[in-house]
């Protein structure tokens, strides 16, 4: 990810805000991208301004360590920079040019792991219903293995030692103008804007280690 040191400036979407129509609609993509992740942005950056010796961390070195962040700015730290790390990693995690399927190496693993493509979407949708109130999706990679997760609110699975794949946002936020409330709807929707090439990328990383 660039841009990933204090100061935190809001790096354009790699595709136009309508490419992801009709899954995803236009003015969704604006408001989630220009306004929510703006705001955990710059709420990132105010919460930086008076220590100087945090903003020589990366955006992910914050969240891996919050050891390194004095008791009283933890939660402004923690909760806008997983704001900032989980909007990044979904936005770059869709594509217009969805194969709507996972590419060769996640591909055998996804199998490995929940016996078959639609076994493990299956799966990946009860997980992402089941998030109650605010939250994410995740498949990530962890002790050897693929695993499918859910985290709260901003929390980022980066902190628990994941290594992220996918994710969907599953705040209202990310669909309520199109879906309503029908969550369900809007991830049946996201499975065809899923970018597998970059999952596959970092799968290939994790497997070269
Ligand atoms: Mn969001």
């Amino acid at each position: 990810m660039e841009n990933n040191y204090y100061p935190f400036e809001n790096t354009p979407l790699p595709y136009a805000y309508e490419a992801l129509e009709p899954f995803i609609d236009e003015k969704t993509m604006r408001l989630h991208h220009d306004r929510h992740l703006q705001t955990y942005i710059n709420n990132l950056n105010k919460a930086l301004e008076d220590f100087p010796s945090l903003q020589r961390f990366s955006l992910e070195q914050l969240l891996k360590c919050p050891m390194l962040i004095p008791p009283n700015k933890k939660d402004a730290i923690l909760n806008n920079g997983g704001g900032v790390y989980n909007h990044r990693f979904f936005f770059e995690n869709m594509t217009p040019q969805s194969q709507n399927y996972p590419y060769e190496n996640l591909n055998k693993a996804i199998i490995h792991q929940f016996k078959s493509f639609d076994c493990f979407k299956n799966e990946f949708k009860r997980t992402a219903l089941s998030v109650f109130g605010s939250g994410y999706a995740w498949l990530v990679f962890y002790n050897g293995r693929l695993k499918i997760v859910k985290t709260s609110n901003q929390n980022t699975p980066i902190t628990m030692g994941f290594i992220p794949l996918i994710c969907i946002d599953v705040w209202e936020h990310a669909y309520y103008l199109k879906h309503y409330n029908m969550r369900n709807d809007y991830i049946d929707d996201w499975f065809n804007v899923i970018n597998w090439n970059n999952a596959e990328n970092i799968y290939n990383k994790i497997l070269k280690r």
